[in-house]
């Protein structure tokens, strides 16, 4: 297949070039070809005035003409290069500054320019600034149309490009397969792929263009939930599931020894999940709520329902502290009734764990709590029924799956989140699943006070934590860093801590904690912490998720404007747990409007779910929710968030066509054809 070919395939591109282009992440013949102008970006040739025409209101126009003269001057505060230039109709003054006066001076007398440019009136010619120049040499009506404007690096010109990506569009209109299904692009009325191709890179006309740019957009989404359904029908439905019986003897006594009663949310998602694992058909379902929501003890409530059938089950948390915490409920609420829960560490011995890998083997352990060692191939299970998952936003597609893949059966699976995930987002990522939210609290608790401060306040600040130590409580301080960086101005948890311990919390235990400690440490800080003879844990988010005190009452965010608000919600969720009001303090050296603007919408919102949508509009999806960081191919040109409509088409479309074997295996071989191996990736595991 030629597209695999390097670029250095293609003539006029060498080693030098060739490593430009792998600065674009561009490699082969394809990649060049999947190099699509940006959107927005293209210059529409097609519309050339002369000098004469052109409206002196300084709006950006577009003109031919030719080189007069070209100097220099200086304006009493910056050097420039004029390029006059003239056609019959009259004169115009080209301005160029900085880096561009160097292009500008190499013009020469009676090249014909190509000028794009911000247009004002003058005494005797046209004044142009911010102009971009071509020089037009035999080829003008090349130049004529619309023109794409790409990304560069290195020395690439736009020159470079066009005329590279015009030899692979001519290899391309020679031999390139189609790559959907002819029954899709009827019915969606979409481009076939080489003049798609051809119209993305050169449009033929504004409506061609958008037409190419339609069918690509639909083509990355539509690879993406043909990949989500093929590797769930593989991973999966491939497997028979099983079924839990209705809720028995044991599971009513454990709800009844809850120390609460559970809230109507809770008794949803609880239903919702109960109903699930009843059916033979595997749970596939996202629980949704909010932090502090209870999200722990209906997991707790699944757990224990595959072991009063018998079966086995684990729950993987994302971080060690977690992980313990999560033992240390479930034991709690399950051991009484019999229900033998055990805890897989990474920092465990060699001897504990080969013992606790026995017995989970011989069925004699019914749940197991972990962190990512339970990926590992020597933890096998008996009969697995049920797996799940906290915080998943952490957890890629692939290590669910490796965690689902332990049983011979296809087990029930439950994810918890408190990240809120744009609907659109759980569809493109997780294909089909079923959501449970949870809104709302747990009766009781007040809501935590937030405030903003900047720097002067800082004394103020600390004192606060040391009266609320002196009533009995405690309190976290968060920083964005471990230690002091060179790069980034921001305070460090080492730093702080130091400066502390010889301050105002002379004489409080304090401890610091961070990833990088050991996990023993960690576990050792935490339970001091949670047993109250910690009062003061200076730390990095390392505690972000999960972590349960409730005596803490108040949180110290230091350089709070480094973090996002999804992020400072979580944080400020590991406060207000107890029946006690809590704070939540964000510091702040910046002054900037902006800043605390942005740290106000915290203060004035407790709802995770709005939160994570300003998120999503201050920092856009890309930040929050890194495709890779799912497993999942990069998007070229669609856009989760903008084509949502797509999304659902291309789902709906990708269901039916499961669902015919013949039109299916077409599919796969189409995937094979595709420019580039991004999408082989889902199809592959
Ligand atoms: P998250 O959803 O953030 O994981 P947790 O499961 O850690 O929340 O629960 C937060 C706190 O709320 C815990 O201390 C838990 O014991 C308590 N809690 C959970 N459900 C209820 C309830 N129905 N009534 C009162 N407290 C509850
Ligand atoms: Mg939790």
């Amino acid at each position: 297949m030629w597209w695999k070919e390097p670029v250095t395939s293609i003539r006029g591109i060498g080693n030098k070039k060739a490593a430009d282009l792998a600065a674009l992440n561009i490699y082969t013949v394809g990649d060049l070809l999947e190099h699509y102008p940006r959107q927005d970006s293209y210059t529409d040739f097609s519309k050339v005035k002369n000098i004469g025409e052109l409206a002196t209101d300084g709006s950006k126009q577009l003109f031919k003409a030719t080189v007069y003269q070209v100097k220099d001057g200086f304006n009493g505060r910056r050097r420039y290069t004029v390029v006059t230039v003239r056609d019959e109709t009259g004169y115009a003054n080209v301005y160029f500054f900085m880096g561009q006066r160097f292009m500008a001076r190499k013009y020469k007398p009676d090249t014909t320019l190509l000028i794009t440019g911000r247009i004002k009136g003058g005494r005797a010619a046209k004044m142009v600034s911010e102009a971009t120049c071509i020089v037009i040499e035999n080829d003008f009506e090349q130049a004529l149309g619309i023109l794409p404007n790409y990304h560069l690096a290195g020395n690439l010109t736009q020159k470079n490009l066009q005329a590279w990506i015009k030899t692979a569009l001519a290899k391309a209109e020679q031999e390139l397969p189609e790559s959907l299904p002819a029954s899709i692009i009827k019915k969606c009325n979409l481009p076939d792929r080489v003049s798609a191709l051809k119209n993305i890179h050169f449009p033929q006309s504004w409506q061609a263009l958008s037409e190419a740019r339609k069918r690509f957009i639909f083509e990355e989404l539509f690879l993406l939930q043909c990949g989500l359904l093929y590797y769930r029908s593989k991973n999966q439905e491939a497997r028979q599931g099983l079924k839990h019986g209705v809720d028995g003897e044991k599971l009513r006594e454990i709800i009844k020894a809850l120390p609460f009663e559970l809230t109507p949310a809770q008794k949803q998602a609880w239903l919702d999940i109960s109903l699930d694992m009843q059916d033979v058909k595997p749970m596939h379902r996202i629980l949704q709520g909010d932090v502090g929501s209870g999200k722990t003890v209906i997991s707790a409530l699944a757990l224990a329902k595959a072991a009063e059938n018998g079966y086995q089950s684990c729950i993987m948390a994302p971080t060690e502290i977690l992980a313990v915490q999560h033992y240390e409920t479930l034991s709690e609420y399950l051991a009484p009734f019999g229900v033998r829960v055990a805890l897989l560490t990474g920092g465990m011995r060699a001897k504990e764990r080969r013992n606790l890998l026995e017995e989970l083997e011989l069925g004699i352990i019914d749940v197991l709590v972990g962190t990512h060692a339970l990926l590992q191939e020597d933890v096998r299970f008996a009969k697995l029924s049920l797996v799940v998952t906290d915080e998943q936003h952490r957890f890629g597609v692939e290590q669910r799956a490796k965690l689902a893949n332990k049983s011979d059966y296809a087990p029930d699976v439950l994810i918890m989140t408190a990240t809120p995930i744009p609907r659109t987002l759980a569809l493109t990522v997780y294909g089909d699943l079923d959501v449970s939210l949870m809104k709302g609290r747990p009766p009781g608790r007040k809501p935590v006070q937030t405030l903003c401060y900047t720097e002067e306040k800082r004394n103020e600040v600390y004192a606060g934590v040391v009266r609320q130590v002196e009533a009995g409580r405690q309190a976290y301080i968060v920083c964005p860093l471990i230690e002091n960086s060179e790069v980034l101005n921001a305070r460090s948890a080492e730093n702080v801590y130091d400066e502390l311990m010889q301050s105002h919390f002379k004489n409080i235990p304090c401890a610091l904690l961070h990833g990088r400690l050991k996990g023993a440490e960690k576990d050792a800080i935490m339970e001091g912490f949670s047993r109250s003879e910690i009062k003061v844990l200076v730390s990095t988010t390392v505690i972000e998720v999960g972590v349960n005190v409730p005596n803490a009452t108040l949180m110290v965010v230091e350089n709070a404007e480094r973090f996002g608000l999804a992020q400072l919600h979580q944080l400020r969720g590991r406060v207000g747990r107890g029946s006690e009001q809590s704070y939540c303090v964000l510091l702040t050296p910046s002054d900037s409007p902006e800043t605390l603007a942005r740290l106000q919408v915290l203060r004035d919102s407790d709802d995770g779910f709005y939160l994570a949508e300003k998120d999503l509009e201050q920092r856009g999806a890309g930040q929050l929710f890194g495709m890779r960081q799912h497993g999942l191919p990069d998007l070229r040109i669609a856009d989760i968030l903008r084509d949502t409509e797509v999304i659902v088409q291309a789902r709906n479309m990708a269901q039916s066509l499961i669902k015919n074997e013949a039109e299916w295996q077409e599919m796969l071989e189409f995937v094979k054809l595709q420019l580039d191996d991004r999408f082989q990736m889902i199809f592959n595991v």
